[in-house]
Parts: C-alpha cells; structure tokens; sequence
C-alpha cells in the first residue's frame, strides 16, 4: 500500500523526496488502512452478547450518529448522519453497539445505497425486531470537490423493515422524532 502512494504521489509530478512528503506514504497507507478497518470486523464479535431482555415494545432510536465513510467508486469521503431505530421484539442491543454497526459498515468502501441496507439488515438480524428504520443524510466530496462541484447538496436515504415498512403511522412517527 505504501508503494501504491508513492506512485499515486509521483503520478501527479510531486517530489518524493522533499521533506514534507517523506513520510506520507507510509502515513497515507495507515490512514487509508484505518479507513477500511470495518473488513476485519464481524457483526457478532462486535455485538459480543450486548442483547438484553426488556419488554419495550415502542420506538428504540439513535439518532444524529456521526458518519464518515468512502465512495466505492472515487475513494473520496462522503460524512453525515445516521438516524437508527427499531421497534424491539424481547430484546434490546447495547446503545453504544447501534453506533459502532454504523462503523463497522461505514469503514469500507461504500455507496451510500448499499451501507443504510447493511445497517438495516444488520440490527434486525441482531434484534430480531419488528421493524427497523435506518436514514442516512451525507455529503459527498465526489459531488462536492470534483465533478459537479455542487457544494450544499445532501444525499438521502431510507430502508424502512417490518412494521416501519407496514404501518404509515409508525414510520411517521420515526420520522418526526429524527426531524425534531
Ligand atoms: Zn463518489
């Protein structure tokens, strides 16, 4: 990796041996490295038992996670937000746990699409819940720093499961609290 940044910072006409760039291989391959550390994560070690009892049957939701992830097809970053919630069915996960599902899928190279589908799939497969509902509101340096150049556009996206996909009034209910 660090070889593939040395040519990466040659490509451009840069100088590998002035001293501010010395190092940045090596540094940029322990950052990109860190970026993409969600691959050596599995779902289950990551969760590691954090599933409780509890008779809650209402809206569980975490709301505003912060989310920093990289676009599949430019390797540029895309950050925003993550709004999850799940109706539990006898159990509850570990607030800090919803977050770090969020992590695990964001620190691989993502389309925004696919990543709120992962984290949708995952916390019902952990939960067993009778709905889940996953927003993802980000903006893509893609869009932002290259290309269209359009700086204030926000991408959206929603999966609605069970009962959030089922019942009107359970999604609206979602989708007041994450607006509020
Ligand atoms: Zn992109």
């Amino acid at each position: 990796m660090e070889n593939a940044y040395a040519s990466l910072i040659r490509g451009v006409g840069e100088d590998l041996g002035r001293p501010g760039l010395l190092d940045t291989p090596k540094r940029a391959a322990k950052a990109f490295q860190y970026l993409c550390k969600g691959y050596t994560e599995d779902l289950n070690t990551l969760v590691n038992g954090a599933v409780f009892p509890s008779d809650n049957d209402q809206i569980v939701l975490v709301k505003d996670i912060e989310l920093y992830s990289l676009c599949e097809h430019h390797l540029l970053p895309f950050i925003g937000k993550a709004h999850v919630a799940y109706i539990p069915s006898g159990k509850v996960l570990g607030l800090s746990k919803v977050a770090r599902i969020v992590d695990m899928f964001a620190r691989r190279l993502q389309i925004q699409e696919n990543l709120t589908k992962q984290i949708a799939d995952a916390i019902q497969e952990v939960t067993d819940a009778r709905g889940v509902a996953v927003v993802l509101e980000a903006k893509h340096m893609c869009m932002m720093m290259r290309g269209v150049e359009k700086q204030n556009s926000v991408m959206k996206t929603s999966i609605m499961l069970g009962l959030f996909r089922e019942s009107a009034q359970t999604r609206n209910e979602f989708l007041t609290l994450i607006q509020s």
